[in-house]
């Protein structure tokens, strides 16, 4: 593999491009040390109800904490780590720490982990989400799995085995980044979705741009006739706040409610929760 690639940057010389490959077959020989290195960590991100701005749950976002090249984003292993096959073991760690984090929670706030495309075509993957819950000792419910329209498309009537399963666990299941996939329409009728989130993509430039207006209303329109809630990703502004009320979208998630936490924060932040809920919960003395 090395020689063909070898072989075609001479085809087509490019340093820059060289640098990139090396790059990379650098951070996938990192990668496969990172988990037993330790070097993975869970982030936090608030999901909010639009009318009463209450949280409605977290997603989990991984971190890689390189030795040397300090935090390295998502958008730069994870692609690694689904071509090198590595995600399938990173994954089962990330839902088995999630769950174990979050069920140590004081309040049931629920976690949305995201799913690669291999991890939902390995049949034992329902087995070992279900053995995760019960170790864990999380409620099924709390639990919401992301899959985007590639993590289905390849192999359509296994994934949708596969999530019927999950489904049956007491799992919920949501759409991640729709509207950036192929068969959106096709794939809103053939999986039972829980949740439909829509990409920041269409999110950043509500109220300035009318596609961009046109698609988040169309996407609102079509997932309440399906009667499937609504989620809007990347929501940095009361205006988008706003725009998106006014359309009737449900829930949003972004860096106006907060920017991706550590599991330190989030847990004081789920405990300062629980405790104004039981505040909310006894009756005040007269005169308060
Ligand atoms: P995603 O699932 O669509 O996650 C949302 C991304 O948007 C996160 O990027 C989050 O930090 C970012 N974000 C949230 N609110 C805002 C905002 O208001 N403005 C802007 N500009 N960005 C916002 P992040 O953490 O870099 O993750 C990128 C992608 O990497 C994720 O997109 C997801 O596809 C993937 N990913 C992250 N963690 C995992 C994981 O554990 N497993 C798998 N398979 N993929 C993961
Ligand atoms: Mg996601
Ligand atoms: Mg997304
Ligand atoms: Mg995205």
């Amino acid at each position: 593999r090395a020689k063909a690639e070898g072989g075609n940057t001479a085809l087509c010389y490019d340093a820059d491009q060289d640098q990139q490959t090396r790059d990379r077959s650098a951070l996938a020989m990192d990668l496969r040390n990172a988990l037993k290195n330790g070097e993975f960590e869970l982030y936090y991100q608030l999901q909010n109800d639009v009318k009463t701005r209450a949280v409605t749950g977290t997603e989990v976002l991984l971190r890689w904490n390189h030795p040397k090249r300090g935090k390295v984003p998502p958008s730069e292993f994870i692609p690694i780590a689904e071509e090198t096959g590595l995600i399938l073991e990173i994954g089962a760690w990330v839902i088995r720490t999630a769950c174990h984090e979050a069920a140590a929670w004081p309040a049931p706030v629920k976690i949305a982990v995201n799913i690669a495309q291999v991890q939902l075509s390995d049949s034992k993957f329902p087995r070992f989400v279900e053995h995760t819950l019960k170790r864990s000792g999380l409620d099924p419910a709390r639990l919401e799995l992301e899959i985007t329209e590639t993590g289905i498309i390849a192999d359509t009537s296994k994934a949708l085995q596969i999530i019927h399963q999950l489904k049956r666990l007491g799992v919920r299941i949501a759409m991640d980044d729709y509207g950036t996939g192929y068969s959106s329409l096709a794939t809103l009728q053939a999986f039972p979705f829980d949740k439909i989130k829509i990409d920041r993509e269409f999110v950043k430039d509500l109220g300035r741009n009318r596609q961009s207006d046109a698609i988040v209303k169309a996407t609102i329109i079509l997932a309440e006739s399906l009667d499937i809630p609504v989620l809007a990703e990347g929501v940095e502004t009361e205006e988008h706040l706003r725009l998106l009320a006014a359309q009737g979208c449900n829930e949003v998630q972004g860096f106006l409610f907060g920017q991706p936490m550590p599991a330190c924060d989030i847990r004081s932040l789920v405990t300062r929760l629980a405790a104004d809920r039981s505040g909310e919960a006894t009756p005040r003395k007269a005169g308060e």
